[in-house]
């Protein structure tokens, strides 16, 4: 069994949030072990939740087209979440959910080691980006340990404010180089990694 597979079972044993109680479906993340870019949304919606698979919904599909922009399939890349169980009726996640379901994330990144991190939304920039304001950031990039840590709107965020459909877009455009140009790029002064408020 891959390490990766044997993290899934850790994770799909968790019972630390009052929402594991109410899942479905745990939504640990999915794609290949060496995918050198991996997505972290916030949290799994309805339809992940029945299916247990991130990003099979509405934001999903457009995910997937966004990818198709960089000629890239879901296939080739990770995609997870903050939080691995769905909170109920959509809600934010809380402080402490996203403390807890922190270590999984941690360690998919660890045996992962993607080239490149894409944040899709706050909550998960909030976790590399601390104190930053993804209005401010999008589209922008930090290294850390060899990691290129890159900020992107939420694609839930982009399907329901139109205004919003072209910078997303065109910061997934800024992905091929970025990547083309890690061993280039400098190594950002480490900032405490702990979550933190953010401005919007
Ligand atoms: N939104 C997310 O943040 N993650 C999903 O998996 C689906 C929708």
């Amino acid at each position: 069994m891959s390490a990766l597979s044997e993290l899934y079972q850790e994770i799909a044993l968790c019972q630390q949030c009052e929402i594991a109680k109410h899942r479905t479906k745990v939504v640990p993340g999915e794609g290949p072990e060496d995918a050198e870019i991996m997505f972290i949304g916030e949290a799994p919606g309805w339809h992940e939740d029945q299916q247990g698979r991130p990003f099979v919904g509405p934001a999903g599909k457009y995910l997937d087209e966004l990818l198709a922009s960089i000629n890239l399939k879901r296939e080739q890349v990770y995609i997870a979440n903050v939080i691995k169980c769905r909170p109920q009726g959509n809600r934010d996640p809380l402080p402490t959910e996203i403390l807890n379901c922190r270590q999984w994330l941690e360690r998919q990144i660890e045996l992962i080691h993607p080239k490149m991190v894409v944040t899709l939304g706050r909550y998960s920039m909030a976790l590399f980006f601390p104190g930053k304001s993804i209005s401010k950031i999008h589209g922008t990039a930090l290294k850390q340990d060899g990691i290129i840590y890159f900020a992107m709107y939420h694609p839930a965020a982009a399907l329901h404010q139109q205004s919003l459909h072209q910078t997303i877009q065109a910061d997934m455009l800024k992905i091929p180089s970025l990547l083309a140009q890690t061993d280039g790029i400098a190594e950002t002064k480490p900032q405490p990694q702990q979550l933190t408020m953010f401005e919007d």
